[in-house]
């Protein structure tokens, strides 16, 4: 941040009505007016703004706005920054720095509808739950002429367009925040802003078409977001020479593949499904033998059919309209919703018990037949892969019968496979639609929409891979912070050896080391064949108790200290998550489909004309291939991601959810308190802290504090009459560092400065 400390010339914008109407209407006398604020914090833990009538010893008595007048030790008292600076547009303009000063001013900027905040380099928006009138053209147009100056994602974006440019430098907007804290509607905005630049092909149009398509195959409905992405994504998008959109290119990570066959009571599955079942058209509806949401037990069973205020069977039309738009052609998109029907009623598929040791034979019912005709296979071969598994026991092919929760697992391990496979399908094909040309100049601006840092009552694989994801992302943070502090700090000559940057290199460490890491110790019992989750925690426990990020719980339980703190993880269900294995009775059967999809499932249908098997197997992960564990998978795309991250200049966006209820107007400072903290807003602040973040020009410093100087000065230069002003204040040297053309203080020594001229005035 680059923020003086100068009062007088605020945009007008980051001054509050309020601000205005205390300054007119205040009749208090003059003598308490001059009277120091302090935060002081009640019993549920809330902050409250108090006036210090006097201090003697370590106590104080202080007035709250309830005009109660309390009597309080010192260190419960935190300093509150003058009213001048209510609700400033960069958390960096204020002079203290602390949690409660920080709270405050994001919610007086919320409560006027002012979500977006600067914190020094990082832009802070805070989910309004509500239309906010910020957005559309006109606006667009005044952040690209910049007639506003207020922070904006728009503002973001124009400044991440006129980098790319000028330093002929690929850009990244980097999002980040809690479930439902607005991160996906935060990219679409950038992206809104990008495609009203325009690319003359239709390109941008196409590229807004990729919203509906992959929030309707990737987004559910949750306990904290009714349209919750569940997977990552970056969506690079690229510029011709002269500044217009020529193509695009979208990677996914992780989805959240479960929630096909499982979900919470309350929750849903992927939209699509609700979706199809609303809005196919009749003779769609007869070809699949597609029958109403509530009649498919995989959509049943979390009893939650609707979304208030969405419209299933519209949303439909909108999607196969941006299908279109794609170019994915009609008979393909009837493919797709073909293999969403045969998923639908793989959960259908029931068993009956045919012996005492609970093995099972499929039920031969409308569900049964219908994936058949869907999928295109044999029925009994449908069958028999549903209930058997074929095993090879030296060179023996021996076939074992499945009992019923090994049937089930089967059965929905399919449907999970058929479903990811379509989406990476569908990326895929999009990915084509919006190829960059031939001309392509290479410079881009990507969009990083990824969920942040999670910590629940129960924390699993998933967790442990976003939680991870989001260590090496606030490394890139903390080093990118650094780089500009420091850059910053060397132009002006001062001493940057005194500034301490956070580092969590030993948390990754406690992730990636070789061979006794979190993830190769992961590994390395997931391909164990009597390995358990179990054995898994008490090999954790056996090699990792002495990393200090580390510490071993009771039975199958671990922490991490991540940056944004602990996280107990329960290992149950890791190992299985991590193999992610579908039997290769399964991949034989979708081979030998005559599906109507063949890419889906790569070269899949080369084995219907008797071509080995093996070679296809990657694609879904079968037991007996080379395939690499999910969470390899995933840390090798992290890396691939870093590492094109890496050469851009980043932006940084923290999204903030400020209550839980999805509801407007409602500001719960502990919640928000937190997510600061989570998404590194506190640390920016932290790290300012340990720097030097207001800066004021020698000019400036000895215009506006050299009338309080007892003595004249020999020296009239700028330079002399200030260090004449931190001499006769006592002004620690370690408190502050003169560069070039400006001083440096740490946090705080300019709101002494500040009193004291208020005083004096
Ligand atoms: P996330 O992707 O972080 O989980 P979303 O972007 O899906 O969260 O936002 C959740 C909901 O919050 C949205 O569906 C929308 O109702 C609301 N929301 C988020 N950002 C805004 C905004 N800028 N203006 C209005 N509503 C918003
Ligand atoms: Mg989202």
């Amino acid at each position: 941040g680059d923020e003086e400390v100068d009062p007088t010339p605020l945009p007008l914008s980051s001054i509050s009505k309020s601000f205005l109407e205390r300054r007119w209407n205040d009749t208090t006398p003059y003598a308490s007016k001059m009277k120091l604020q302090s935060w002081f914090q009640l019993p549920n833990g809330n902050w409250e703004l108090g006036k210090i009538i006097s201090t003697s010893g370590t106590e104080s008595v202080i007035s709250l706005p309830d005009w109660k007048v309390l009597k309080v030790k010192g260190e419960c008292l935190v300093p509150a920054n003058p009213d001048i600076l209510d609700g400033v547009d960069d958390l960096m303009q204020l002079s203290y720095l602390n949690e409660p000063s920080v709270l405050y001013n994001l919610q007086h900027r919320y409560n006027q509808d002012m979500i977006y905040t600067k914190a020094g380099p990082i832009l802070v928006a805070v989910n309004p739950f509500k239309k906010v009138s910020l957005y559309g053209n006109d606006y667009i147009q005044a952040y690209r002429r910049k007639t506003i100056e207020s922070p904006h994602v728009y503002a973001i974006t124009d400044t991440a367009i006129r980098e790319m440019i000028r330093d002929e430098v690929n850009q990244s907007i980097i999002i980040s925040g809690e479930s439902g804290a607005g991160k996906t509607e935060t990219a679409k905005i950038a992206m809104q802003y990008l495609a009203a630049l325009g690319g003359g092909t239709g390109i941008e149009y196409e590229i807004l078409k990729t919203n509906p398509i992959l929030e309707a195959f990737g987004n559910a409905k949750t306990s904290r977001n009714d349209n919750s992405s569940r997977f990552g994504k970056l969506i690079e998008i690229h510029f011709s020479e002269t500044g217009k959109i020529s193509g695009a290119n979208i990677q996914t990570f992780l989805l959240e593949k479960s929630r096909v066959v499982q979900c919470n009571e309350g929750e849903r599955s992927y939209h699509i499904f609700y979706q199809l079942c609303a809005g196919a058209p009749p003779s769609l509806r007869e070809k699949l033998n597609l029958r109403n949401a509530e009649d498919y037990k995989y959509l049943q069973q979390s009893n939650c059919y609707l979304v208030s205020g969405v419209n299933d069977a519209e949303e439909f039309s909108i999607v196969m309209e941006a299908l279109d738009v794609v170019h994915i052609s009609k008979e393909d998109q009837e493919n797709v919703f073909a293999m969403l029907a045969a998923v639908l009623w793989l959960g259908n598929i029931s068993f009956t018990v045919i012996d005492n040791e609970n093995h099972v034979q499929v039920v031969e019912d409308e569900a049964l037949f219908s994936i058949a005709k869907l999928i295109g296979c044999d029925i009994g071969d449908l069958k028999l892969t549903l209930s058997n598994r074929n095993m090879k026991v030296g060179n023996d092919n021996i076939v074992q019968k499945l009992k019923l929760s090994q049937a089930i697992d089967a059965r929905d391990a399919l449907a999970k496979s058929i479903y990811a496979c379509l989406f990476d399908w569908l990326v895929e094909q999009i990915n084509k639609s919006l190829a960059v040309g031939k001309r392509r100049t290479g410079r881009s601006i990507s969009i990083l929409d990824i969920y942040g840092f999670e910590s629940f009552d129960r924390n699993s694989f998933e967790q442990f891979c976003i939680n991870y994801a989001n260590e090496r992302l606030q490394q890139h943070f903390n080093r990118h912070l650094f780089k500009l502090e420091q850059e910053e700090y060397i132009k002006d000559g001062i001493d940057w050896a005194k500034v301490e940057f956070e580092d969590n290199q030993d948390c990754l460490n406690l992730f990636e080391k070789k061979p006794l890491g979190l993830l190769s110790l992961l590994d390395e019992e997931s391909t164990f064949p009597n390995g358990t989750d179990l054995t898994f925690a008490n090999k954790l426990k056996q090699h990792l108790n002495s990393n200090s990020c580390f510490k071993g719980e009771r039975a199958k339980a671990f922490t991490v200290c991540h940056y944004a703190g602990e996280v107990t993880y329960d290992t149950t269900g890791f190992l299985e998550k991590n193999r992610d294995l579908l039997h290769l009775d399964s991949i034989q059967l979708l081979s030998s489909c005559r599906c109507h999809l063949p890419q889906i499932f790569g070269s899949f249908m080369l084995t219907q004309s008797e071509k080995p098997v093996v070679g296809h197997l990657h694609k879904l992960g079968g037991a007996d291939s080379q395939k690499l564990s999910v969470a390899t998978k995933f840390k090798g795309q992290l890396f691939q991601l870093m590492q094109r991250l890496e050469s851009t200049t980043p932006h940084f966006i923290r999204c903030i959810k400020p209550n839980n209820l999805q509801s407007p107007g409602l500001y719960e400072q502990g919640l928000v308190l937190q997510q600061l903290k989570c998404c590194g807003v506190l640390e920016v602040v932290r790290i300012s802290r340990s720097g030097f973040p207001n800066r004021m020009s020698h000019q400036k410093f000895a215009r506006r504090y050299g009338f309080l100087l007892f003595e004249n000065v020999a020296s009239q230069d700028p330079l002399g009459v200030s260090v004449a002003i931190l001499q006769q204040f006592n002004i620690s040297s370690d408190m502050y560092q003169v560069g070039y053309t400006k001083l440096f203080f740490r946090t705080g020594q300019i709101g002494v400065l500040e009193d004291t001229r208020n005083r004096t005035l």
